[in-house]
């Protein structure tokens, strides 16, 4: 008999999602976190009474009612919303592209003058195969030049006419003055930062930080009737058909008196500035902190020494992933999970919905 029915690999929003279900429905589990911390990339950290998000900007938003009411059980969430700006030259302009970046832009007024000037704009593309071609057949080349070729660029090292372009679909362009950076009826930042809320859906559960996996792998698989793992995909199974690629992130933080930029998220669109975003980390919570932390956020190239942001789901890393993905599935005693181990680009709610699948599935 294994000792625990079920050993986790990563405290991220799978691993803790996973682990708090198997606990409540009476399993035993272990979660083993190689980071001195848990929260995965969604880890914040108090600096100057300020919860500042390590790995990047963390905004929860959603459109599914249960996974909303399943965070809400940890943590309370306030009103934020995210309306980051763009800054390109010595211009700030709305964004995501609203009627006010193109009142900005082109000085239109309503959504009828708005739709015209697109119109004229966008470059006609019957089947756009690539980013750069979807985003010119909806606006065109001086939105593109602004607001997409530089950014898109440095944030993943290669041209968008070489990305496909789902990377960008993500972003809703509008011709209201709605700036909601997203389209879903549910969104906020849990008070307290992300790691109190780990802490409370982790409570009672054992977790060894500082652990990882391929330390001590046979002792893991022997401990465990079944294996939820959520790290790379490709290390797991010794990049035996190949490495998966990722795009990697660096970060440079300071601390100021006062107010730095006035909102939360501001994006440097040209592609002559190294870093992608500044992120003042005090706007995503209302509590007036004097001081104020801020951090530039550089891409960066990615090796198997350094955290593993974003998968790059090109036609090759998808193939290759699933040659991965069709080995684990002959594998009873392991689940391949979470951001890493699914090689998909996976917000926290899909994280949340996905943990809450497996388990399902499993009992
Ligand atoms: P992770 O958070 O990556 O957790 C995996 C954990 O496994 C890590 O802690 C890792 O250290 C651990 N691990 C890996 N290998 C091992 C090993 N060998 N041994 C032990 N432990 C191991 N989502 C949103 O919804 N809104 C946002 O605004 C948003 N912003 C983001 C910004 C950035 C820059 C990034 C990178 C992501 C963002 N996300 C956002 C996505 C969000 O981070 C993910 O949805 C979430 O982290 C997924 O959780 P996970 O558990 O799958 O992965
Ligand atoms: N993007 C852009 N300009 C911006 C913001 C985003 O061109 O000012 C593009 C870029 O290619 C990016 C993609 O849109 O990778 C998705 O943006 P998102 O903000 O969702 O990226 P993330 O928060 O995941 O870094």
């Amino acid at each position: 008999m294994a000792e625990y029915d079920f050993v986790v690999v990563g405290a991220g929003m799978f691993g803790a999602v996973f682990a708090r279900e198997a606990t409540d429905r009476g399993r035993k589990v272990l979660v083993i976190e190689k980071r001195p911390h848990i929260g995965g990339n969604c880890y914040t950290e108090r600096r100057e009474g300020i919860d500042v998000h390590v790995y990047g900007p963390h905004i929860f938003h959603t459109s599914d009612e249960r996974a909303w009411e399943y965070v809400r059980r940890f943590a309370q969430f306030n009103h934020f919303v995210n309306r980051p700006k763009v800054r390109y030259r010595d211009k700030l302009y709305s964004f995501p592209i609203n009627l006010m970046t193109l009142h900005q832009l082109w000085g239109v007024r309503t959504p009828a003058e708005a739709e015209k000037k697109l119109r004229e704009a966008a470059v006609a593309c019957d089947n756009p195969e690539n980013l750069e071609q979807w985003i010119l057949s909806q606006v065109g080349p001086e939105i593109y030049e602004i607001f997409v070729k530089g950014y898109t660029k440095k944030q993943w090292g290669r041209e968008p006419r070489e990305l496909p372009a789902s990377i960008i679909q993500r972003l809703p362009i509008r011709l209201t003055f709605d700036d909601n950076y997203y389209r879903d009826r549910y969104q906020g930042i849990p008070a307290g930062g992300y790691t109190r809320l780990f802490e409370r859906m982790l409570e009672g559960i054992e977790v060894r930080l500082n652990t990882d996996y391929f330390a001590d792998s046979e002792k893991w698989n022997a401990a465990a009737a079944m294996l939820v793992y959520t790290g790379r995909a490709d290390e797991y199974f010794g990049y035996r058909f190949g490495e998966l690629e990722y795009r990697g992130l660096r970060f440079e933080s300071r601390t100021f008196e006062g107010d730095y930029q006035g909102n939360a998220v501001v994006n440097y669109a040209e592609g002559r500035i190294p870093y992608t975003r500044v992120v003042e980390h005090k706007h995503f919570d209302f509590r007036g902190q004097p001081g104020t932390v801020v951090t530039w956020e550089y891409p960066d190239d990615y090796d198997r020494t350094k955290v593993a942001y974003y998968p790059v789901n090109d036609e090759r890393n998808n193939a290759l992933y699933e040659r991965y993905k069709r080995e684990a599935a002959g594998d009873e005693g392991l689940i391949l999970a979470g951001r890493l181990g699914t090689y998909r680009y996976l917000d926290m709610d899909e994280a949340v919905t996905a943990a809450m699948a497996t388990i399902q599935d499993l009992m």
